[in-house]
C-alpha cells in the first residue's frame, strides 16, 4: 500500500504556523514511506476564499520547500464531481432532500434548548423519499440512526461517538453548493488519502465523515489529529503573539531550516534531541511519538534554532537570504562586501537575518560621516598614519592578514589596544558596529578603509 496523506488549507488567509506544523507533519509522513504527499485547497467557501490567500498559502509551501507531490487541487474544480455523488446517493437513498424551512429549524432547535436537549436534525424529512419539487431544498446524509463510529486516532486513541448523537447533516444546500465535511470525504476518497493528519479541532467531524466513507465505500485512513499551538501565554496562538504567518517569519529574518525544526518539535518528539535536519526529520518522524497536549510557542527557542543554523548552514546559502533583507531595507549592496562575508563576520552577533541586514548597513553606506575623533594624542595619530600606510601596500584584504596588521603596529608604537581601536572604529564606522577591527576593514574593503582614514 502506497501511503498518501494530504495537506488540505482552507484558503481564508495567510498560512499560520498550526497549518504549517500539520502540513510539515503530514509531509515527513509521506517521505518517510516513500508515499505521496497531496496539497489540496478546500476553496468552495465562496465567500471567504480569496485568490490572495491562495496565493499565501503556495507561497508559504514554497518558502517551507514542502513541495506536493500531486496538485494542488481546488476543491471549486471539483464541483461537477461533488453534484454526481450527490445524485448517486440520492438515488440509492444514503442522502434524502429536505425542505424544512428555516423557521421550523430555529422553533425546533429553540424547543430542543428549551428540553436542555443537543440541539440536532430530528429527520422529520427522511424517510419522505422527496422527489426534486419547486419547494427549495437542502440535501442530507442518512447517518445511521444506530451503532457508534470509533475513530482510532493516532494522537487520541480510540475516540468512541453514538451515531443517536450525530444528525443527518446537510450535504448540499438549497443553492445546490456541496458542504465542507462532505467534498472532505469525496476527495479523500477519490484522493485514496490512507493518513489524514490535521488539528484536532477537526475530531468531532470524523465519525460523520467516516459515515460518509463508508457510504463511498472508501477505506477508512488512519487519523491524527494533533493538537493545537498555543502562545507562550497559554492562550490561543493569534495575531496578539506576534508573527503568526510563515511568511512573516521571512520577514522578521528566519531561516525555513529554523522554523520547520521548530515546528517539528511542537507536539512530536524524538528522545530529547533538539536540532534535526530535513533529512533527519524524514527519517525519525513517526505517529507514535505526537504528544497529546497542546504545545505552547517559544520565541526564545525558535531564534536559538534560527542562529544555530545562521551559522551551521553554508555562508552562501544564508547569504541568499540575508540579500531579501537588505532588498526589503532598500540597500543595494552590489557595492560593498560579498554577502557571504557578511554572513561568516555576523554569524554569531545576530539571532535573525533582519537584524544582520540592519547591524550590517553601514558596509554599504555611500555617504559616510565619521564619528568625532577628539583629544587623539600624537602616538595615536602617528600610530594611524602607519597604518594607513601598511594598508596600502597590503595586497591581500584577509581577515588574518588585517589582524596581523593591526596588531603589530599596536606593538610597535607600544599602544594598548583601545588606543588604537577606539579611534579606528570611530573613523570607519563612527561606533556602528562592533566587530572586531580586522572585520570592519575586511568588510568595508581597502578602497573605503583607506578613504575613510
Ligand atoms: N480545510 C480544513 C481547514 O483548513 C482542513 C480539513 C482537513 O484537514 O480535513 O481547517
Amino acid at each position: 500500500m502506497t501511503i498518501r496523506t494530504r495537506f488540505a488549507p482552507s484558503p481564508t488567509g495567510f498560512l499560520h504556523v498550526g497549518g504549517a506544523r500539520t502540513a510539515l507533519f503530514s509531509y515527513l509522513f509521506a517521505k518517510k514511506n516513500k508515499g505521496v504527499f497531496i496539497l489540496r485547497i478546500e476553496d468552495t467557501d465562496l465567500e471567504r476564499s480569496t485568490p490572495e490567500a491562495v496565493q499565501a498559502i503556495l507561497d508559504g509551501m514554497n518558502w517551507l520547500g514542502l513541495k506536493e507531490d500531486e496538485g494542488p487541487f481546488y476543491q471549486t474544480k471539483r464541483f461537477d464531481r461533488y453534484k454526481a455523488v450527490i445524485q448517486d446517493w440520492l438515488a440509492k437513498g444514503t442522502a434524502y432532500r429536505c425542505t424544512c424551512s428555516k423557521e421550523r429549524l430555529e422553533k425546533l432547535r429553540e424547543e430542543q434548548m428549551a428540553n436542555k436537549e443537543k440541539p440536532r436534525y430530528d429527520g422529520r424529512c427522511r424517510e419522505l423519499n422527496l422527489s426534486e419539487t419547486s419547494e427549495p431544498f437542502v440535501v442530507r446524509f442518512k447517518n445511521p440512526a444506530q451503532g457508534e463510529v470509533i475513530v482510532h486516532d493516532a494522537v487520541h486513541g480510540d475516540v468512541i461517538f453514538q451515531n443517536s448523537e450525530l444528525d443527518d447533516l446537510i450535504i448540499a444546500r438549497s443553492d445546490g453548493t456541496p458542504t465542507y465535511n462532505f467534498t472532505v470525504v469525496v476527495d479523500d476518497a477519490d484522493m485514496k488519502v490512507t493518513h489524514v493528519i490535521r488539528g484536532d479541532d477537526h475530531l468531532n467531524n470524523t465519525p460523520r465523515q467516516i459515515n460518509m466513507l463508508e457510504a463511498m465505500g472508501a477505506n477508512i485512513p488512519v487519523y491524527a489529529h494533533v493538537p493545537m499551538i498555543l502562545g507562550d501565554d497559554g492562550k490561543k496562538l493569534s495575531k496578539r503573539h506576534g508573527a503568526v504567518s510563515v511568511m512573516q517569519y521571512r520577514d522578521e529574518g528566519f531561516l525555513p531550516e529554523a522554523l520547520l525544526n521548530y515546528l517539528v518539535r511542537l507536539g512530536w518528539s524524538h528522545g530529547d534531541q533538539e536540532i534535526f535536519s530535513m533529512q533527519e526529520m524524514i527519517q525519525e518522524f513517526s505517529l507514535d511519538h505526537l504528544s497529546k497536549s497542546a504545545a505552547a510557542f517559544n520565541t526564545e527557542k525558535l531564534l536559538w534554532l534560527n542562529q544555530h543554523y545562521i551559522k551551521t548552514l553554508p555562508a552562501d546559502y544564508v547569504a541568499k537570504a540575508l540579500g531579501w533583507q537588505f532588498d526589503a531595507l532598500g540597500i543595494d549592496t552590489s557595492k560593498g562586501p560579498t554577502l557571504t562575508d557578511v554572513v561568516t563576520a555576523q554569524a554569531e552577533r545576530c539571532k535573525t537575518l533582519k537584524e544582520m541586514a540592519e547591524k550590517s548597513q553601514i558596509f554599504y553606506e555611500e555617504n559616510f560621516t565619521p564619528g568625532p575623533v577628539a583629544n587623539l594624542d600624537e602616538k595615536a595619530k602617528a600610530a594611524l598614519e602607519d597604518l594607513k600606510a601598511q594598508l596600502m601596500q597590503c595586497q591581500e584584504w584577509t581577515v588574518e592578514k588585517l589582524y596581523d596588521i593591526f596588531h603589530a603596529i599596536i606593538e610597535s608604537h607600544q599602544l594598548k589596544f583601545p588606543q588604537l581601536g577606539k579611534p579606528l572604529r570611530e573613523i570607519l564606522v563612527a561606533g556602528a558596529s562592533p566587530l572586531p577591527i580586522n572585520w570592519i576593514m575586511k568588510l568595508l574593503g581597502k578602497e573605503k578603509t583607506l578613504a575613510r582614514l
